[in-house]
This record gives structure tokens, sequence and C-alpha cells, in this order.
């Protein structure tokens, strides 16, 4: 098929995220991918400072990542996972357990990050079942949030003009607090207690993602947030979730962002990078206490199993890409790319029209006064020679870890000429 008849399908037929028919933006035709570049089907190269959306941070065409998903093609591509198990599933499990905060213990894999999200739901959800407090069913979460554009996820975004406040008039209620500060304000942690102390019956978990925001803000915050938020949950008697799915596998500089503050939560949810973006898969793990108490419950079990759970493909290649991390030297390499984003973006900042430039470890934004036009900021960044994807007032990047010094400058220019459009 030819570059125009693809393109013309697609305009047809063709749902893209977030659009319609026809579609105000044009999509690019890729052809290939390998390392940190994306061929589109002109010939053009690009460099990718999006990683597929936070996943592809080992780049593609991955030697390692291709060997595995071969090998594991000629066993078996899939099988359900009711009633039978294998060995890429129990070794990335084992992995996970082991590489994610203190008692993390039992994971339940799901097949998107939105489907984790709703599984860590109903896991707080059915654990205060389990122990006669059927109240507690409501999520406490920050405003500014994104975690998936399923109902439970969709609930806990931003409520506030958000993508989601379509739906605000069919979405369960949940209780959102302000986002919290970049530095720390103990009078924003009073604030929250107050409001969890008047919620607490109610409330099954709080719910955030920790140290960056993401798609509902690109916002960092201080640590010490989440050292508060396991002492609140504990002694008001909730359940902690933190939403990894963005800020996992390496992200903002630690493994996870959990091990910033040093905290565990009852309940975290990994997705994106855990293939290295090849395959679509998530997880939901939990400790034994909340695994336990769930499965002494009437229901005696969790009730949810999606027909591609632990997808066997998708479990080898998470495997072999968590063990490359791991091999690598992913702290350092997150560190070049940070080091490189505040030195190429040290001159944006002063631009006309930008309000904000910030970055934290492999994550860099631009935050505009206004919103930019999706088209000509796409433009602008492949005239550059990189693919970005902007976002309301938000122009960011968050590149594969294998990224040169320079491929980090190209995408500074790029991220600097789409805050000049
Ligand atoms: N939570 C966070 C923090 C995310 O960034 C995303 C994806 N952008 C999701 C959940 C949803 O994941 P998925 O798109 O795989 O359903």
């Amino acid at each position: 098929m030819d570059t125009t008849e693809i393109s013309s399908i697609d305009a047809r037929h063709v749902w893209h995220p977030y659009g319609g028919f026809p579609s105000t933006t044009r999509p690019l035709v890729v052809a290939g991918a390998d390392g940190v570049r994306l061929t589109l089907a002109d010939g053009r190269e690009l460099i990718d400072g999006m990683s597929s959306w936070w996943a592809a941070v080992h780049g593609y065409r991955h030697p390692v990542l291709d060997a595995a998903a071969r090998d594991q093609l000629g066993r078996m591509s899939h099988v359900m996972f009711g009633g039978l198990t294998h060995e890429p599933a129990a070794r990335l499990a084992e992995l996970l357990v082991r590489i994610t905060p203190e008692g993390l213990d039992k994971v339940f894999f799901a097949d998107s990050g939105s489907v984790s999200v709703e599984v860590a739901v109903k896991m707080c959800i059915q654990y205060w079942r389990a122990r006669g407090r059927e109240s507690k069913r409501r999520l406490l979460t920050w405003r500014g949030g994104y975690h998936g554009d399923t109902f439970a996820p969709m609930s806990i975004c931003d409520p506030d003009g958000g993508m989601h406040s379509l739906w605000s008039d069919v979405l369960n209620r949940q209780i959102f607090a302000p986002a919290p500060p970049h530095d720390y304000e103990p009078d924003y942690v009073r604030l929250f207690e107050e409001l969890l102390e008047r919620h607490r019956d109610e409330v099954a978990a709080i719910v955030v993602e920790p140290i960056v925001q993401g798609a509902g803000g690109m916002r960092f915050h201080d640590s010490r947030y989440l050292t508060e938020l396991r002492r609140m949950a504990d002694e008001h008697d909730v359940l902690l979730v933190f939403d990894e799915i963005a800020t996992g596998f390496g992200r903002t500089g630690e493994l996870f962002a959990a091990d910033h503050a040093g905290v565990a939560p009852d309940v975290m949810c990994v997705g994106k990078a855990l293939t290295g973006g090849y395959m679509t898969l998530a997880a939901a793990l939990c400790t034994s206490p909340v695994a336990e108490t769930i499965s002494a419950g009437a229901a005696g079990g969790l009730m949810h199993g999606p027909t591609f759970m632990a997808n066997p493909l998708a479990c080898a290649v998470a495997v072999a890409a968590v063990e490359l991390l791991l091999e690598r030297d992913w702290r350092a390499e997150v560190a070049g790319i940070e080091q490189g984003l505040r030195d190429g973006l040290a001159g944006v900042e002063t631009l006309d029209g930008v309000a904000d430039v910030r970055v934290l470890g492999g994550i860099g934004v631009v935050e505009m006064d206004e919103p930019v036009d999706m088209q000509r900021a796409t433009d602008a960044a492949v005239a550059e020679g990189v693919w970005l994807r902007p976002f309301g007032r938000l122009v960011y990047a968050m590149p594969p870890y294998i990224c040169s010094a320079d491929e980090i400058a190209r995408i500074c220019a790029a991220l600097g000429a789409v805050a000049q459009t």
C-alpha cells in the first residue's frame, strides 16, 4: 500500500486518540522504527522525543527485546490464564516483587494501564467489603491527575475542564484535594488531612501519581508529600495506591517514584515501560494483607480476569526489558538526559509566551501561557527532525534512555521551536 492510500483509509475509517472525523490533525505514516528514530513512509527520520508515550525506554528494534519476543513466539504466543500458568508470568512476577517497594508481594497482570487502575480500585473496594466496611468505596485524589480513560480512572482524573469533564454526570463522585504544590508546604498537608478525616468512613483509598502528575498537567512535587500520604493512610484507615504507570522504571531518576520517599503503597500500578514499549501489558501489585483480606471475603477472590491476562509474549518481553534496564546504568543514562534537558532548555524559559520550564529525570516540560495549535506544533517539531506530541498548554519530551547528548540537544531545539510557533 502506498502512503496516500494508507492515509486515505486512515482518514475515512480509523479512530485516533481523542479524535473524530474528519481528523483535526494529519497522522504521519510510520514505516519503521529503529533505535530512537521513527522512519516515516516518505523516508524522513524523526528522533522520538516521546518514547511512544513514556514506554519505549530502550528504543525500537532492540536486539535483546526482539530476541525475547521471537524466542517466546516459538513456544506460545498466548494461552488463557484461568487455570493455567507459565514461566514468563512467573519470572515477571518474581522480578516485579523483587524490585518494587517493600511489601508489594502479589501481582495481578492487566492488559493496559487503565485496566490496572480499574483493578487497583476494585482491590481497594473489595478489601473494605471483605472487612465489613461497605461504606468505604470512594477514592480521594489530587486535582491535576491522570489515570487513564476507562470509567474508574476517569473518575479520578482532573475534574476541572479536563478531558473527561464531558462525563462528569455519569462518573462516580470522588473526593478531590488541590494538586500538591511543587515545594513542601505543611499547610497543604494539614488541609489534605482535614479532608481525609471528614471522609474517612467513605474513603477506600488515596490514589495518586507519585512525584509527577503526568498528562493532567506535567507537574512535579516534593517527595515528602508521599511520606505524609503513607502516614495519613495508616492513621486514618485507608489504603494508599500509587499509579506508577508513567513514572515507573527509572523515568524520574529513581527506579520507582515511591523510592524518592522510601515509602511503599498498599497497591501499585505499573505499565508503559514495563515491556520497553513493545507490547501492551500492565500490572497492579498489592501487599499480602490486601490480597489475603480480599481472598478471605465472601467473593473468595478478586473478581477480574481479562482474556489476555499475563499474555506470555508480553510477559517474556517484559522480563527481558526489565532485566535489560537493571543491567544498564539506567541511573547514569537518566541523569545524563536530565542534564541535557536542563542545558538545552535553559534559553527557552525567556521566550515570549512561555510560562514555565521544568525538568525532572528524563522528563522536560515547557508550559505555555496559551494552548498550542497541535498541527502547527507537530509541524514545527517535525521540521526539526523530532517527534513531539504537545497537549493543551504543555509541550514536553520524555526521550528513550538510549538517546545521545546530541539527540537530547535536538529534542530541546524542537521543544524551543514548538514554543515559538
Ligand atoms: N496512569 C498514568 C499515570 C498514565 O500516564 C497512563 C497513560 N498515559 C495511564 C494511567 C493509562 O494507561 P493506558 O494508556 O495504558 O491505559
